[in-house]
């Protein structure tokens, strides 16, 4: 990690305290496997930039995937997009406040846990998101640590994963003992290797750029640079190839997909 990601980092921090915020710490701190939660997937729609930057680097540099929606109608689309574990929704978004989107996706029968995020002094703001069906709330300005635990809590009452494994094609991964098999065969996969494979499990067929890998699975910025991302691919494919066809795909110039065919440029 560069001096100029740390300037970065410390100017954040900078701002984010002027407003009374204490969402970094740890900046840059590498992630160990014991604290890849991997497994939990959290969408956060928040549209202040400091605040949802602050909350989408914070949750990422713990191990969570995270996404961002920065709109109301965008959180909408994301929520029925897949399954989250977790979302973290601030009342007022623009285009469909937060309460809206909350109470539609409870009406729709869904039951993710929602962690509200109000104004301080928002009583009625908080009891309507608990009677539209959050579980739990945050008042701004809020703690991170505060708030991370209130994340773990909420996972942690929607219970444990176990059993749970994801499937593409021969391949499979199971959550709860983070194995990894391609047509039945065991494949040792190194933590990162494996954050990256559950990325893109998580997100089948999709074409995922570099930018967004590298934000997802090593919770940074992509400066164009580095070439981490083809070094694990390559090591991914060669493990995953000892058992099978090619999956992971190389898309020119737009990134890699994970797709059961050979006849894409790679
Ligand atoms: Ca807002």
């Amino acid at each position: 990690m560069g001096d100029g990601h740390l300037r970065v980092a410390h100017g954040r921090l900078r701002v984010a305290r002027r407003l009374g915020l204490f969402l970094f710490r740890r900046v840059g701190r590498p992630v160990p496997r014991s604290e890849v939660h991997g497994v939990h997937k959290i969408l956060v729609a928040e549209d202040e930039p400091v605040i949802a930057d602050s909350l989408v680097r914070g949750l990422r540099e713990e191990g969570y995937l995270v996404e961002l929606a920065p709109d109301g109608t965008t959180a909408q689309r994301e929520l029925l997009r897949c399954e989250w574990d977790l979302v973290i929704l601030d009342w007022w978004l623009p285009g469909v406040t937060g309460y809206d989107v909350l109470r539609q996706f409870r009406e729709a029968g869904r039951s993710t846990p929602t962690l509200f995020l109000t104004a301080r002094d928002g009583v009625a703001e908080r009891v309507r998101a608990l009677d539209a069906g959050a579980d739990d709330y945050l008042c701004k300005p809020f703690d991170f640590d505060e708030l991370l635990a209130r994340v773990r809590a909420l996972l942690r009452r929607r219970g444990p994963m176990e059993g749970t494994t994801l499937h593409y094609a021969d391949l499979s991964l199971d959550l709860a003992t983070q194995r990894v098999k391609r047509a039945g065969r065991a494949i040792e996969l190194t933590a990162k290797e494996y954050s990256l494979l559950l990325y893109l499990l998580r997100n089948p067929e999709r074409v995922l750029s570099r930018t967004l890998l590298y934000e997802q699975v090593w919770g940074d910025y992509y400066d164009g640079t580095s070439n981490t991302i083809e070094v694990h691919i390559m090591e991914l494919r060669r493990k995953l190839e000892a058992a099978g066809d090619r999956l992971i795909q190389t898309v020119r110039g737009r990134g890699y997909q994970l797709v059961a065919r050979s006849d894409s440029a790679s």
